[in-house]
């Protein structure tokens, strides 16, 4: 990869021109370098910002199904030592005794997923599109505008004049995509009245590879296994290196008093919705908050332009599926892209871009809307609701062929299936 933030006039032609070098930007370079295309790749972060350790404290659980997209882009080689398996997820409703078990051993003899940190899963992808043939980064720069050019391709202008031609754009721009709207698709969205507190929590006991969800009135609150810290992460003898990541999702008036609690009363509210079967629990590192949306793009393409990740779609954490959502869009685009390169045709008509566009429309719709539902029905302390949906998680629990059904789809392992997805070469 070069970096040409700063380089010289790039008149440059490529197969292929992404903007967004996130998550899922830099994971559809990946692909396509794989097999064999030209890439350029834009954003307007410095690669160094987006690798700092302030830019994003998160983590994400990347599904089964997502961890073989990844490894067939060539990542997950570098991925995996970061990577702490889920082994069973445990669904609650608050305290009821109710609850859904999803466990491992039913649908297979590997992991349900993994968490990984977002920082690494950046690095990863930094370092492996450095070394990659056929990537060309431009970083920091900014877009002013896509030109559409017919026949004759199209063309990204960058605010410094540079200009990048192809016969297609990849808007990889996350959900306020400048692409999109200046490609003129509208969106349907609307803001949860929620903001994600995300922190990690360090505990006495092993979390042995299980996460947790528990639905709590002002929102979901996850409890993801992450690595043991190592032993210059630990912090604290007495917590030992156990540690989770926490997507703490509150009612967004209440998040930014919580978010400035001295760090005794944090770890008080923290251990309140946590709960004590880790043992002591206290919140180590700095606290982060993300407000909460869900987006659907009317289309997911235009001429010569196609809309993949949080540009196209943006859903509630609460089933931990936006990314993987988006590394599903990769391995379909990936695919329809390569398929039309080996027929020889132009990669960026209307024909290309639509078999796209079905291929993931109805994955995305289903998880926009059930996201949605889970996060209303849920979110709230209503009597009969939560009487209807503790005995709803109880039923579910009951019906191993359901409940095997619910956990494929969890792992990204069900439906019309990219090559990638399978474990297939592109
Ligand atoms: C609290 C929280 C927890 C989550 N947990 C999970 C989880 O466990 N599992 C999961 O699957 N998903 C999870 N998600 C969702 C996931 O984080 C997102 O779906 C994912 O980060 C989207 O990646 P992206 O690359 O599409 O977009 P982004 O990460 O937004 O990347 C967009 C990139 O485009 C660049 N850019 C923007 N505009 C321009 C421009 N005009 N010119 C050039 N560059 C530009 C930006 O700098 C950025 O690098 C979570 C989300 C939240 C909020």
């Amino acid at each position: 990869m070069t970096d040409q933030g700063s380089g010289p006039e790039a008149g440059s032609s490529f197969d292929v021109v992404i903007v967004g070098a996130g998550m899922v930007g830099g994971s559809l370079a990946a692909a396509l370098a794989k097999a064999g295309l030209t890439v350029a790749v834009v954003d307007r972060e410095a690669p160094a910002a987006m690798l700092d350790a302030g830019f994003d404290g998160r983590t994400s659980a990347i599904a089964h199904g997502s961890m073989r997209i990844l490894a067939g882009a060539g990542v997950w080689k570098r991925l995996a030592v970061y990577a702490e398996p889920i082994w069973d997820i445990r669904v609650a409703d608050g305290d009821s005794p109710l609850f859904l078990h999803y466990d491992h051993a039913e649908v297979g003899d590997g992991p349900l997923g993994y968490i990984l940190e977002n920082r690494h899963i950046r690095r990863a992808l930094f370092e492996h599109l450095d070394e990659a043939a056929g990537v060309t980064l431009f970083a920091p720069a900014e877009v002013r505008a896509v030109a559409n050019e017919g026949m004759a391709g199209a063309e990204v202008q960058l605010q410094d004049g540079r200009r990048l031609r192809a016969p297609v754009v990849v808007a990889a721009d996350g959900r306020n995509s400048k692409l999109r709207r200046d490609a003129g698709i509208t969106v349907s969205e609307w803001r949860y009245q929620q903001t994600a507190i995300v922190c990690v929590a360090a505990h006495e006991r092993p979390h042995r590879g299980v996460a947790h969800e528990r639905f709590l009135p002002s929102g979901p609150f996850a409890i993801l296994p992450m690595r043991d810290a190592d032993e210059t992460g630990s912090e604290g003898e007495t917590f030992g290196i156990h540690r989770s990541s926490i997507v703490w999702s509150e009612r967004s008036e209440l998040a930014p008093r919580l978010l400035a609690l001295d760090p005794a009363s944090f770890d008080a509210e923290l251990s309140r919705r946590f709960g004590n079967f880790y043992g002591a629990v206290r919140a180590v590192g700095p606290r982060w908050a993300y407000p909460l949306w869900v987006l659907n793009a009317t289309r997911y393409t235009s001429q010569r332009l196609a809309l993949v990740g949080d540009a196209a779609h943006a859903i509630h954490p609460i089933a931990g599926q936006g990314l993987n959502l988006g590394i599903r869009d990769v391995a379909a685009l990936a695919e329809v892209l390569v398929d039309a390169r080996r027929l020889g045709m132009d990669i960026g008509t209307g024909s290309v871009l639509q078999r796209y566009e079905r291929w993931r429309r109805f994955d995305a719709l289903t998880l926009v809307t059930v996201t949605d539902l889970l996060n209303r029905l849920f979110s709230n302390d209503v009597a009969p609701l939560r009487w209807a949906r503790d005995l709803g998680l109880g039923v579910v629990n009951r019906m191993p062929p359901m409940r095997r059904f619910l956990m494929r789809h969890a792992m990204g392992t069900v439906g019309e299936l990219p090559r990638l997805a399978r474990g297939e070469p592109l």
